[in-house]
């Protein structure tokens, strides 16, 4: 497994695979050939399909500038991957080249036949079953595991993440007005936050704040701003969220906040190895279950959760996330995205009450549910993989 480098990843919204990944394929492309003139980018898949909603083609021509770049969007050639592009690039001595690239999930990107980074494993272990039995034969907690083979440098750069989630909470936070696009979806975080309910119990005040945070990194995702990915950018919103409450509610040292991003990560990098977290290859499980898991398994640790009982913690809000499917309304990762993201930040709470009760007698490990939400995934329709044709996407039109 890789470094959680490659797991958060800081970058532009509104989405990991349609924005992060094209925009580092770009930037790749004009560091290594820096005598092209021209582009013109066809995107297939679920990056034709949703291009548009995502700021695909805006991305890549920003990105290319003040390089003369033309985006073409190609919805029916069948392609090996659902996030693949192809580059043809004009030298200045006018001979052309042509780049396939696959945007993989998460800002990763593979490009035939160039090594693009050397994302090198640190982790040997192949899945959660391994790192459990290397921790307790050592008597290592996941923080331990974590610096053992990345060392204290990953927690300066997890301090660098966790700077940032804040920071996109408060600037979604202070924005106001109506998010890109013609869905016309209005800005709800800081009027969700400071709105008075009432009859409010203290309980319902904590879920509140929970949920507006979500908002806050969610609209801000969707406006394009700066995020983390989480383990994606549409699923950016579900971790800040709880631990920020956590944190306001706990004065919990920044030290320890950021340990349970590394505990978090360890999930989520099982969850990518064995699993998938990219909503076009296996539904918003992929990226939103993900993400609750990873949140769960964070959460847990803040609150003291055994080592058995943070697996059953991640495990649970996977489970509960089966089949969750990905059907972006219009292309935009505003609706379900957004809500999607309020709702799982509660259930990851939720999952972490669960295994402080029922770690005992849980019988389903976590590389058990990342298969089965992979073989899940791949059972689903394309229609319900990133491609906006099925669910609500379908429902919902949307004038372009
Ligand atoms: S529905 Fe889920 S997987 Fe699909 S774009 Fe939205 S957040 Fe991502």
């Amino acid at each position: 497994m890789k470094s959680l480098r490659y797991l958060y990843r800081i970058g532009r919204g509104p989405s990991s695979s349609h924005s992060i990944g094209p925009y580092r394929a770009v930037k790749y492309l004009k560091k290594n050939y820096p005598n092209i003139v021209k582009a013109e980018v066809t995107l297939y898949g679920s990056l034709a399909l949703t291009g548009r909603g995502h700021l695909t083609d805006k991305t890549i021509i920003d990105t290319f500038a003040p390089i003369p770049c033309e985006v073409t969007f190609d919805y029916k050639t069948s392609v090996p991957h659902p996030n693949t592009m192809d580059y043809k690039l004009t030298l200045e001595d006018g001979t052309t080249l042509n780049k396939r690239v696959f945007s993989v999930g998460g800002g990763a990107i593979k490009i035939d036949g160039e090594v693009v980074e050397a994302e090198e494993e640190v982790y040997p272990e192949k899945n959660f079953d391994e790192i459990s039995k290397l921790c307790k034969a050592n008597n290592w907690s996941l923080v331990d595991y974590v610096r053992h083979y990345e060392g204290d440098e990953i927690f300066e750069y997890l301090t660098k993440v966790y700077k940032q989630m804040m920071e996109t909470i408060n600037n979604g936070l202070k924005a106001t007005g109506e998010l890109p696009g013609s869905l016309h979806v209005k800005r709800r975080a800081y009027e969700f936050l400071t709105s008075k309910f009432e009859n409010e119990s203290s309980v319902g005040r904590a879920y509140r704040s929970i949920m507006a945070f979500a908002f806050a990194t969610g609209e801000e995702n969707a406006a394009g701003g700066m995020v983390v990915t989480a383990p994606t950018c549409g699923s950016a919103a579900t971790m800040p969220a709880l631990l920020k409450y956590y944190q306001k509610m706990y004065d919990e040292p920044l030290e320890r906040v950021v340990e349970s991003l590394a505990v978090g990560g360890v999930f989520g990098n099982v969850i990518k190895q064995n699993g998938s977290i990219s909503g076009a290859e296996a539904g918003c499980q992929a990226e939103i279950g993900s993400a609750c898991s990873m949140t769960a398994a964070a959460y847990g640790y803040l609150k003291n959760l055994s080592f058995d009982a943070i697996e059953c913690a991640a495990e649970v809000a996977m489970e509960h996330s089966l089949g969750s499917t990905c059907d972006p309304v219009g292309g935009y990762v505003q609706i379900p995205c957004i809500e999607r993201n309020v709702l799982a930040a509660t259930r990851a709470e939720t999952a972490v009450r669960l295994a402080e009760y029922a770690a005992d007698t849980h019988s389903v490990s976590f590389d058990t549910i990342v298969q089965t939400m992979l073989e899940t995934g791949r059972d689903l329709s394309n229609k319900y993989r990133e491609t906006s044709e099925g669910g609500l996407a379908k429902e919902i039109k949307v004038k372009k």
